[in-house]
C-alpha cells in the first residue's frame, strides 16, 4: 500500500457532507458509533456465505469493490467519531500497538491464535 492518508482532505469532505445537509444534530458518539458498527457489519455481510478461500480472492473484483465501499464507510465513521473526540487516531493506534506488543509476546504468540489471557 505505502500511501499517506490526507485525513484532514478526508475529514473536510465529511464535514462538508454533514454541514449541507444539517446532520450534525444527529451525530452524537453514540449513533456515529452504532453507525460504524453497522457499516463493520455491512463488510462482514459480504463473506458471510461464502469459503475463507473465495474470501481471499483479491481478483474478484464485485466482491472487493463491495468491501471497499463499506471500508470507506468505515474510515468514514472512525474519522467523524475520532475528530468529535478530538482522539489522534495516528498516535492512538501506534500507543495500542506498544500495548499489544506487551499482551502478545512473540515467544508466547508465533504461530499461534491463542488469546493473551490463554497463555
Ligand atoms: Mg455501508
Amino acid at each position: 500500500m505505502g500511501q499517506v492518508i490526507d485525513v484532514e482532505k478526508v475529514l473536510k469532505r465529511i464535514n462538508d457532507f454533514s454541514n449541507e445537509r444539517d446532520w450534525n444534530q444527529f451525530h452524537s458518539i453514540k449513533n456515529l458509533s452504532m453507525a460504524l458498527s453497522v457499516e463493520s457489519s455491512e463488510l462482514v455481510e459480504i463473506y458471510q456465505w461464502i469459503s475463507e478461500d473465495e474470501s481471499n480472492d483479491i481478483s474478484n473484483e464485485i466482491i472487493k469493490n463491495k468491501a471497499r465501499e463499506e471500508l470507506a464507510d468505515i474510515f468514514i465513521y472512525l474519522l467523524k467519531i475520532a475528530s468529535k473526540m478530538d482522539i489522534d487516531l495516528e498516535t492512538a493506534a501506534l500507543e495500542k500497538l506498544d500495548l499489544n506488543e506487551v499482551k502478545y509476546p512473540v515467544d508466547k504468540s508465533k504461530g499461534n491464535s491463542k488469546k493473551y489471557s490463554e497463555f
